[in-house]
């Protein structure tokens, strides 16, 4: 499989940037996973979108137009032999001398990968996973898709270190989001989830639960919900691209519901492998 890197195709064992990439020194970039399913993007507009916000936000100058874009993508796509696949795509903003505020006149690094795309296995759908709470200790803009993830990367590895798959997190007694995914409760047959705010990544997954819920007549309320209505919960469940949406089975230890996924995550789980098909 082939990466591409600033016009290249490579081999990514060739792939290099140089020392001075503001992305290797601050984490001055952002980055994009987007989910191919039959070797054609899932909700492409809505990831290039992100993708184009995520710039903007840090005025990164956006190196491509939108067509040329997809044509990168589709590039890279179409030299991996995997039907599904999962792209990863980086914009930092360069290489410069090192300096904190932003050097003039640099060309962003322009980075996109591809790997297989490794759905949950259905017994971890039937099983449910466990997983464990934090306080949320991230910056105040966890909308930016950054690659500045060093609260993520804590959260993940709490996770691991604690025998769990995902680390939920909490700021100031309020539900955000997992390390890398988003996170929905339900309760008496209605789900809710955080707003879309400054304080969590909105996931391309939020806008898709949001139209699953109204074709399945699910009510969906997006507002702040509190630590103890998380493990009150008739069911907890997250949605990530490479996680698509798996139910929660408990939490530090303690059972959501009666402890196996429910009915409001296997409608939409169906719903979701729908609207995969349909795309
Ligand atoms: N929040 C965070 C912090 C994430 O890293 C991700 C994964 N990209 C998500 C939410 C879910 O976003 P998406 O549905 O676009 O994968």
């Amino acid at each position: 499989p082939l990466v591409y890197l600033n016009g290249e195709m490579t081999a990514l064992s060739e792939a290099k940037i140089p020392v001075l990439d503001r992305g290797f020194i601050f984490g001055d970039g952002v980055y994009e996973v987007i989910p191919i399913y039959g070797r054609r993007m899932f909700r492409a507009k809505q990831h290039m979108a992100r993708l184009f916000r995520s710039l903007d936000a840090i005025a990164i100058p956006n190196p491509h137009e939108l067509d040329a874009w997809m044509r990168l993508i589709a590039q890279v796509v179409d030299a991996h032999p995997a039907e599904d696949q999962m792209v990863y795509l980086q914009v930092t903003r360069g290489v410069a001398k090192r300096g904190h505020a932003f050097p003039k006149e640099v060309k962003p690094t322009v980075f996109i990968m591809t790997n297989p795309l490794v759905l949950p296995s259905a017994e971890v759908r039937e099983r449910g996973i466990a997983c464990v709470s934090m306080d949320d200790k991230r910056w105040l803009h966890c909308e930016i898709k950054s690659v500045s993830l060093l609260g993520n990367v804590l959260a993940a590895q709490y996770a691991a270190e604690s025998g769990a798959t995902e680390t939920i997190q909490f700021r100031d007694g309020f539900l955000t989001e997992g390390s890398s995914s988003n996170v929905w409760i339900a309760k008496n047959g209605v789900l809710a989830g955080p707003p879309k705010d400054n304080l969590i990544l909105e996931g391309i997954r939020y806008g898709l639960i949001e139209e699953l819920c109204a074709q399945c007549g699910i009510e969906l309320q997006a507002r702040r919900i509190a630590r103890e209505e998380v493990f009150a919960a008739d069911e907890v469940m997250l949605t990530s691209a490479t996680k698509e949406i798996v139910p929660v089975s408990s939490l530090d230890g303690k059972p959501i519901g009666n402890g196996a996924p429910g009915p409001i995550y296997r409608t939409l789980h169906e719903a979701y492998q729908a609207a995969k098909a349909a795309a």
